[in-house]
């Protein structure tokens, strides 16, 4: 995968808001979003909301819980958005107006990424067990994975024309819940520059 790239949080930035739903609420709305695994139900309706505690809202940045919302200030938001092809939506704060910051909300794209027998051999060797199927919502969660222990990708139907994609599969233990994330490699080296404290660049296979 040469256009492809993963974008590695090397740290994380910002804690959403409201605290008690993790900031999904906000995002989903309160029915919008499995309340006994943590994974949305729908497509995100509402803004991320981030509390201004020790957050500088410069440069690039993944929040704490949320580490499928990638977020961006708005002189880099400018750059990407006639570059890319993206989604940008404003970063809504608890008590001041929106749009010093954007998150770039990111589509699940394809069928499958892994074959699901990589993933539970690799699952197995970390965790000596796989994953859960919610009991609520019926979805199915991989026990997280560090990125070097991730099987190879067979992504289908294949990435086609975006810039960043989420996987379909998804991961986590109990309310963490994540996908896999892919970008193209020329807007994870911007972003990467812009940031180079919170983002390394990862090549994929
Ligand atoms: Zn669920």
């Amino acid at each position: 995968m040469r256009e492809f790239v993963a974008l590695e949080a090397r740290r994380n930035r910002g804690w959403p808001w409201p605290e008690k739903s993790f900031g999904l609420d906000p995002m989903f709305g309160a029915g919008g979003w499995c309340h006994a695994c943590g994974i949305p139900q729908g497509p995100q309706t509402g803004f991320l909301t981030l509390q201004r505690r020790n957050l500088t809202p410069v440069g690039a940045w993944v929040p704490y819980w949320n580490y499928d919302a990638l977020c961006v200030d708005a002189g880099l938001a400018d750059t990407l958005r006639g570059r890319f092809s993206l989604d940008l939506r404003p970063v809504a704060w608890p008590a001041t107006p929106a749009g010093d910051a954007w998150q770039i909300v990111i589509p699940t794209v394809g069928r499958a990424w892994y074959d699901p027998e990589d993933l539970r051999r690799q699952t197995i060797a970390r965790h000596r067990r796989t994953g859960a199927r919610c009991p609520v919502c019926g979805t199915w969660k991989w026990l997280p994975l560090a990125p070097e222990l991730l099987p190879p990708l067979h992504i289908t139907p294949p990435l086609a024309d975006v810039d960043i994609a989420a996987s379909p599969e998804w991961f986590g233990d109990g309310l963490e819940a994540f996908r896999q994330i892919l970008v193209r490699r020329q807007l994870a080296e911007i972003i990467a520059a812009a940031s180079p404290r919170d983002f390394l660049i990862r090549e994929v296979t």
